[in-house]
């Protein structure tokens, strides 16, 4: 009797399964080029399995209702993450000074109960146009040497189309080939020391310095050249005797935008609740409207 019941429940179960994995990708079709294999299957045989072997009889119903509420709000997560979320590409690198390996699961674990769901790549590779389609905007914290034209370009114009570029600290010590790319972030890093500090805000009432205070941490001082100034905003100044070096700044250029932050050499700068309350506000900035509307509406839901 039992075995029967097993029988007729797998049944039904497998066409439930059928019907969530034809709902999953139709909420999946409108992403183009997302991986159906990322989300995990639900598993409803060992689930009732499970039951089974735990001699639970006549248990049909109420496990398979269980599941299916909890499959239903399995999907309603998905939805929401998978259309609220802002998208970030965090390109860092495999090398241990700048750390981005370890330094990137700190501002994840940070902003994705923020609804943003970032992607993580260490190779100049994924400055591709059809990679970038995935991204509302790039964060860029990592030594790279050498970028290819076409992987510039890439950039450039997804940054000209309307989305956001976020370099971080050494990002601006990258690509010192390419005079376009310098332009694009607004300067070049120089030289540096490096001490505990507090950099000033100077544009309060700027966007990005909402709810934002300024904090101290020990970092590299950083010195820039190269400053383009078409386009750029400075928000904060790193103060020191006369000097007033440009510290964080913001940039637009075609429909994109830019925001720059010097700060961010180890984990002492990237575990600061205000370091990170900084990339949160320059990332939500940078990915320019409608989608900043858009992502706003979603999280008052
Ligand atoms: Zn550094």
């Amino acid at each position: 009797m039992a075995r029967k019941r097993r029988i007729k429940g797998s049944g039904t179960i497998a066409k439930w399964n059928k019907k969530l994995e034809l709902k999953r990708r139709a909420l999946l079709s409108g992403r183009g080029g997302e991986d159906v294999r990322s989300f995990p299957k639900i598993d409803i045989h060992r689930a009732r399995r499970w039951e089974l072997q735990k001699g639970v009889k006549n248990s049909i119903r109420f496990p398979f209702a269980l599941i299916v509420l909890g499959a239903v709000a399995t999907f309603a997560n998905i939805a929401e993450a998978d259309l609220g979320s802002l998208r970030v590409l965090f390109l860092g690198h495999s090398s241990s000074h700048h750390n981005s390996n370890l330094y990137y699961p700190i501002l994840r674990d940070a902003l994705t109960p923020k609804l943003i769901e970032f992607e993580y790549a260490t190779t100049v590779d994924s400055l591709n146009t059809e990679n970038l389609k995935k991204f509302d905007a790039v964060l860029l914290f990592a030594n790279h040497g050498k970028i290819s034209p076409e992987q510039f370009s890439a950039l450039n114009e997804f940054v000209e189309s309307g989305h956001g570029f976020v370099p971080v600290h050494c990002a601006s010590a990258c690509f010192g080939s390419s005079p376009d790319f310098i332009k694009l972030v607004g300067g070049r890093f120089k030289s540096h020391k490096s001490g505990v500090f507090r950099a000033s805000i100077v544009l309060p009432n700027h966007p990005v310095m909402a709810g934002f205070s300024e904090f101290e941490t020990w970092d590299e001082t950083y010195v820039h050249a190269d400053h383009n100034t078409q386009g750029r905003t400075i928000l904060m100044e790193r103060v020191e005797g006369d000097l007033r070096e440009p510290w964080t700044w913001v940039r637009e250029q075609g429909k994109g935008r830019v925001f720059y932050t010097a700060s961010g050499h180890d984990e002492r700068t990237w575990n600061d609740p205000g370091f990170q309350k900084l990339l949160f506000n320059g990332i939500v900035w940078s990915v320019g409207e409608p989608r900043r509307t858009e992502w706003e509406s979603m999280r008052k839901k």
